[in-house]
């Protein structure tokens, strides 16, 4: 009825500068309460054409402003999203199920980092140079913006992974066309309302909303956006290369992870347990890099599993907006069914369900009856071959399982399809440094997670990906170089 969707949120695209209404929309849902609060534009190749247009024509402007320019002007919007923080936060977690306290230390803090970040880091590159001097000449490299890059980001983390993209391709002086999951796209649309405020020149920055299969597509499938920039899952990174295979397109892909924790009987476990439940339940499990398989030495497995299981109980569910709670909802109906289904699929195999999922009961406010719940939930003795241990399940789940020698746990972790990121636990030197050269993974932390150098290469190996990003990195995928020779 009228009434009722007068009460709804409706975003716009942001296309040249402007905010322009869509001919259709589709529902946007909180995962807290079931409910639909907000009207996305179901974009299109009309969409797409238009507002890669507008990137075109506001290339030659932005391409041509200086590194310095364009740093000051991305610190401008990193310090409107700091001034906004609290509302950005907000906005993320109802938009998610994510908790306000995930979204407030986490999420849009590290948002606005990323824009202060590639504003800092685009003042200080250098190009190569050599001399030859038989021939009489130098050679020297050159490097300039691509054109219109196209990003492509998921639901886990929008408003984080989204200016993880925008930052660098904006710095390098590209221009961009942005299509926010179709799940989670409010926090992109109000960081467009800070744009002009920034400084950010019209066309510089365009967000399409939508669905993958028709905005997402078309932007991959447009002849004049020569690069993607994609973070999601493997699957849809396949249908991406297809698509934009006859374009030759440069693509960047970061994709899913089947991450190991490997603990080995010599570890700190007061550090080691509280920061594998964070780096298993973080988010409701929904990170690229969270923990889904610990392996444990035998002779502290059983210690382990108690101590781990009596933590794990201790995560409290529920209202994401409820500062003590620790674990949100999860992004959607079919997803909260997806990993519950994994679940089920262990027990049916023999694994052990030591907590959470069908073991233990859920109790929910009233207001979240209705919303995409789960608790953490911990399985052992499950089979390495088992899709628990070589599917991605991203959501609050994870397995714990034995084992005796480095030998053996190294080809263990190595036994899936992903290699994204792996955690180590060890007070033994030589043994973390031996193991993290063989682990077949993007990232190794060791007595440790999640504690990011953003100059560093981030990316996955294997099916999680191809390219890494990071200072460097990310300024070399977002310019194009050239070798100029000069004889004197
Ligand atoms: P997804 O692949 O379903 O969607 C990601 C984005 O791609 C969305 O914006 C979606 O609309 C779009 N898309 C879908 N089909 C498309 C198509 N045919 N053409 C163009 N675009 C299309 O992934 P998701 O479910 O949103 O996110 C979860 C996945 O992302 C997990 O696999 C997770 O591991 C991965 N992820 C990886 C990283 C990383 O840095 N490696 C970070 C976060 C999440």
């Amino acid at each position: 009825t009228m009434a009722h969707s007068k009460a709804l949120l409706v975003l716009e695209n942001f296309i040249g500068g402007k905010f322009v209404p869509c001919s259709s929309y589709i529902n946007s849902y909180n995962p807290s309460t079931g409910d639909v609060y907000c009207r996305v534009p179901d974009s299109g190749k009309e969409e797409v054409e238009a507002a890669v247009k507008a990137a075109k024509d506001a290339f030659p402007i932005w391409s041509s402003k200086s590194p310095l320019e364009r740093s000051q002007i991305l610190n401008k919007l990193a310090d409107l999203i700091e001034r906004d923080l609290e509302v950005f936060a907000q906005a993320e977690s109802k938009d998610q199920g994510k908790t306000i306290t995930f979204a407030r230390t986490v999420d849009i803090p590290r948002a606005v980092y990323n824009f202060r970040f590639f504003a800092s880091s685009i003042l200080h590159h250098t190009t190569e140079c050599t001399e030859m001097a038989t021939m009489g000449c130098v050679h020297y490299t050159s490097r300039a913006p691509v054109g219109v890059a196209g990003l492509i980001s998921p639901w886990n983390l929008p408003l984080y992974l989204l200016t993880w993209k925008i930052a660098p391709a904006i710095a390098c002086g590209n221009t961009v066309v942005a299509k926010p999951s179709e799940m989670t796209s409010v926090t992109a649309w109000m960081m467009c309302k800070l744009l002009e405020k920034a400084g950010v020149p019209h066309g510089v920055v365009n967000v399409v909303f939508g669905t993958g299969a028709k905005a997402g597509e078309a932007l991959v499938c447009h002849p004049d956006v020569p690069l993607i920039s994609f973070t999601g899952s493997t699957l849809t990174a396949q249908r991406i290369t297809e698509k934009s295979a006859p374009h030759c397109k440069r693509l960047s892909l970061e994709l899913g992870g089947k991450n190991p924790a490997i603990v080995f009987d010599d570890a700190d476990l007061t550090q080691c347990i509280p920061t594998t439940l964070r780096s298993s339940f973080a988010n409701q499990g929904e990170i690229c890099l969270c923990t889904s398989r610990i392996f444990v030495q035998r002779g502290i497995y059983s210690e382990f599993l108690k101590r781990f299981v009596a933590e794990a109980k201790k995560w409290k569910v529920g209202n994401p907006s409820d500062p003590t709670v620790d674990v949100g909802a999860l992004i959607s109906k079919e997803h909260l069914e997806k990993v519950r289904s994994y679940v089920k699929k262990a027990q049916a195999e023999g694994a052990r369900v030591l907590c959470g999922e069908g073991v233990d009961s859920l109790a929910l406010p009233t207001g979240n009856q209705k919303g995409y719940f789960m608790l953490p939930t911990v399985i052992a003795e499950v089979k390495d071959e088992s899709c628990c241990m070589q599917e991605e399940i991203f959501g609050p789940v994870t397995c714990v399982v034995a084992f005796d020698t480095e030998e053996e746990v190294i080809e263990r972790a190595n036994g899936v399809k992903y290699g994204l990121a792996a955690t180590v636990w060890s007070s033994s030197v030589g043994r973390v440094h031996r193991v993290a050269q063989r682990l077949q993974s993007g990232l190794v932390w060791t007595n440790c997670w999640l504690v990011r150098d953003l100059n560093l290469p981030f990316g996955g190996m294997k099916a999680s990906g191809i390219g890494r990003e990071g200072a460097k990195d990310s300024y070399e995928f977002f310019t194009e170089v050239k070798t100029i020779t000069i004889k004197h």
